[in-house]
């Protein structure tokens, strides 16, 4: 048992010292099987609690207990507005359990408490906030048809309907925040949920089952099941009586989600993975664009979808650039999560670890120089220093492949022309991308040439609810977040009346 669990609350010492069961119609239930796995803390490697392992038995019950909910449960006669004071309330408790949830992600998935306090939690709470607004603002067209035999004989309208029993499956970076993100709007639109969490990282995902039962929210309309890719998640992707499925992770997964939601024709949308570029131009404010496209590739370790880690910048700034990223990536401080002047914890897990370590040493064969970092650091849990790789080709495997972890590819560029658009579009991925410089119309013109569903300009990794976020190509359909994201989890239903 890991030494950081007598650093929590009271409150989490006992919550997670014991076996942790699973949310299955309103109940904490053990799995069928009875079946339990281990969740470590990547701070030290060592075992933190005991979490019910779902399989497809426990998929089974959860996507029936679901099904009752949506059908005839409480949640399909509520009123809109009764759902979204429900979902305000949620976000509500969210912030209440602030320090709690914050410490919970970061003994749980390694990234510091202070971080997941200001960006983790809040979020999460703001997206259940500005989704309660949305449930009272579904609404449907009147729609005025040409009928070939009767015109003007026939009043038409549209009504968007709940898709039905959503099956979402969850990764390991942003555990609570993820979560948030695929619930609240499935919530809004009257969907009722199978919630499968990523077996690293099952523990706030659990705490927040207690949050909305707490807020209320009835028995079967969310369901949270931990457990494994291949079992679980599987289960989820392929079971029959699941409408659709929403899935955050690997492209490698989104594929296999695809394959399994084909069978039943079920409604897919997929948040995938990223190699974004990131644009810096001789004439931006060099010191900010130093600034952002550090935290552009090291927030959260480098273990975000959306990292800018393949930075362009233009040769005569380009040493400039690369040694103040480095000189800054060099002064980052590494440690526990728990303590408050850690500025970048351990990678999750230690596939994650030895995943990203071979990368390093990928590139290092292939002849690409590191300008800091490029080495694991000594000791227990699972350090990575951040690294900022030189000298690099396109060619090369740090350069296409996505490494999700803090290491940076630098290559300088003599004209902002279509040469450099095509450098940065040539990837299979396309979810976010960053500019930085003065000129205007440069900045707009770059900005839609890139094929990438966000890009930022003069700023990175900027998020809000109400902005939809999700990918071009191989990053996946769909979008998340924003009015966009309502359109994941309706039908359209056209109603046409003849009026004589
Ligand atoms: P990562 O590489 O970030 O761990 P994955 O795509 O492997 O991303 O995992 C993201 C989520 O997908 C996790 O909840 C994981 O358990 C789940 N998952 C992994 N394999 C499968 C699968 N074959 N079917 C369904 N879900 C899966």
């Amino acid at each position: 048992v890991s030494e950081n669990i007598s650093r929590l609350t009271a409150h989490l010492q006992g919550w997670i010292g014991r076996t942790r069961p699973m949310l299955i119609d309103g109940q904490w239930v053990e799995a069928a099987s009875g079946k339990t796995f281990q969740v470590r803390d990547p701070a030290t490697g060592k075992i933190i609690a005991n979490v019910a392992e779902g399989a497809a038995e426990d998929i089974d019950r959860a996507v029936r207990a679901a099904r009752k909910a949506f059908e005839s449960g409480p949640w399909s006669r509520m009123t809109p507005s009764e759902r979204g004071k429900l979902l305000h309330r949620v976000g509500d408790l969210i912030l209440e359990n602030l320090h709690e949830l914050a410490q919970l992600e970061s003994i749980d998935n390694g990234k510091p408490a202070s971080v997941a306090r200001a960006a983790d939690v809040p979020l999460a709470a703001d997206m259940f906030h500005y989704m309660s607004g949305w449930c009272t603002k579904i609404e449907g067209k009147t729609i005025p048809i040409s009928a070939l035999a009767a015109p003007g004989n026939y009043f038409s309208y549209t009504r968007p309907e709940p898709i039905g029993v959503v099956g979402q499956i969850i990764p390991w970076n942003f555990p609570l925040l993820m979560a948030a993100w695929k619930l609240a709007p499935a919530l809004a639109t009257g969907c009722t949920v199978v919630l499968k969490v990523a077996e690293e990282t099952p523990l706030s995902a659990l705490r927040l089952g207690d949050i909305l039962m707490e807020a209320g929210i009835p028995a079967g309309v969310v369901n949270i099941v931990p457990g494994f890719g291949e079992t679980a998640g599987a289960a989820l992707a392929a079971h029959p009586d699941v409408n659709k499925v929403a899935f955050t992770g690997s492209t490698e997964v989104g594929k296999l989600i695809v394959q399994a939601a084909a069978r039943d024709l079920k409604r897919v949308s997929l948040e995938l993975g990223g190699k974004s570029p990131n644009i810096i131009l001789a004439d931006a404010d060099i010191d900010a664009a130093i600034a952002g496209s550090t935290a552009a590739i090291f927030f959260n370790h480098g273990q975000c979808c959306n990292a800018g880690s393949r930075l362009y910048v233009q040769e005569k700034v380009f040493d400039r650039v690369v040694e103040g990223i480095a000189a800054a990536a060099g002064k980052i401080k590494l440690g526990c999560g728990l303590d408050d002047d850690t500025e970048m914890g351990p990678l999750v897990s230690d596939v994650q670890f030895d995943r990203v370590s071979g990368f390093l040493r990928s590139g290092k064969e292939q002849g690409a120089r590191a300008l800091c970092g490029g080495e694991a650091l000594e000791g227990a849990g699972y350090y990575v220093k951040p690294t900022v790789l030189v000298d690099t080709r396109p060619d090369m495997k740090v350069v296409q492949e996505e490494i999700f972890g803090p290491v940076l590819v630098a290559m300088p560029f003599k004209e902002a022309d279509d040469r450099l658009i095509a450098e940065a579009n040539n990837s299979i991925y396309g979810l976010a991308a960053g500019v930085w410089t003065r000129d205007v119309a440069a900045a707009h013109g770059i900005a839609h040439k890139l094929r990438a569903g966000s890009v930022w300009v003069n700023c990175y990794h900027v998020f809000d609810a109400s902005l939809p976020f999700g990918g071009y190509k191989q990053s996946g359909w769909g979008r998340e977040m924003g009015q966009a994201v309502l359109s994941n989890y309706l039908e359209t239903k056209a109603v046409t009346t003849a009026i004589g």
